[in-house]
């Protein structure tokens, strides 16, 4: 019992990096409300030929996640910036901005692998873990890690969405995104190279319309860091699918389309 105790204060005097309170079961619950919620505040796309095609890209990099395995889900918000996140336990949205703004299937795959990662690596539930720490204490900690701290999980979660407020990662977690993104693109058969190109086409597009990436930057290290870490972390040597002729006419397909929203202005 003494030593229990022990253990606790011990991990939580160290940052709380290893306590994991959330079940994936919690995760995946928590991240179904988040995702209901979410729904009633974004403007989804509702072609479903461009919805069935990022579902099949995004579920071919699911299916090559390590551990746990989630229920993935992909959603199009349609909006005209660059932008994508993950809430917890499987649900991803990618904003149309981003699929229009890749050349390539490659760099499209490569922003989801990214968003497959966080969800993978459990990134959204060790935060909530954390906040439940902080916010209840010491003295309620021990009665956390009984049946309680579901409830609590799901209630702060509840508190996060009214808030408006998304899951902002620590820059080591999106370190880690891109890392676990690239070997998820590769195991799945595309180069990861293209994630590395993605964020060169984020670059040039600040220079053109910097108020399409303005979010993007906002909720992401920048591209240059990013770019520098992906260069070690990959292969020097190019392997695996680059494009399809399936990408490019869905992005096609988008051009044609009335233009997509803004995330910022109000229509
Ligand atoms: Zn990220």
């Amino acid at each position: 019992m003494s030593g229990r105790v022990g253990v606790m204060l011990t991990l939580c005097t160290s940052s709380m990096v290893a306590i994991q309170l959330v079940s994936v079961a919690d995760e995946i619950t928590i991240g179904r409300q988040t995702q209901a919620e979410t729904r009633k505040t974004t403007p989804e796309l509702s072609d479903s030929s461009v919805r069935a095609y990022v579902t099949k890209i995004g579920n071919q990099l699911g299916g090559q996640a390590r551990g746990e395995k989630y229920p993935y889900s992909f959603s199009i918000a349609d909006y005209r910036e660059i932008n994508a996140f993950a809430l917890p336990g499987g649900p991803v949205w990618v904003n149309r901005g981003a699929i229009q703004a890749a050349g390539t299937e490659s760099q499209l795959a490569g922003i989801l692998a990214h968003e497959v990662a966080h969800v993978a690596q459990r990134h959204a539930a060790q935060q909530l873990s954390n906040m439940i720490v902080t916010n209840m204490g010491m003295t309620l900690f021990s009665a956390l890690l009984g049946n309680t701290g579901a409830a609590m999980a799901a209630n702060i979660a509840a508190r996060y969405v009214a808030g408006g407020t998304f899951l902002k990662f620590s820059r080591d977690d999106e370190d880690e995104a891109d890392r676990v993104g690239a070997d998820i693109m590769a195991r799945a058969g595309w180069d990861p190279h293209g994630m590395i190109d993605l964020l060169e086409t984020v670059r040039e597009q600040e220079k053109r319309d910097p108020s399409s990436v303005e979010v993007f930057f906002s909720n992401h290290p920048a591209p240059k860091d990013r770019i520098a870490l992906l260069a070690q972390a990959v292969p020097a040597k190019r392997s695996g699918k680059r494009d399809s002729a399936e990408f490019q006419s869905v992005r096609a397909r988008l051009r044609k389309l009335p233009p997509a929203r803004s995330m910022t202005k109000k229509q």
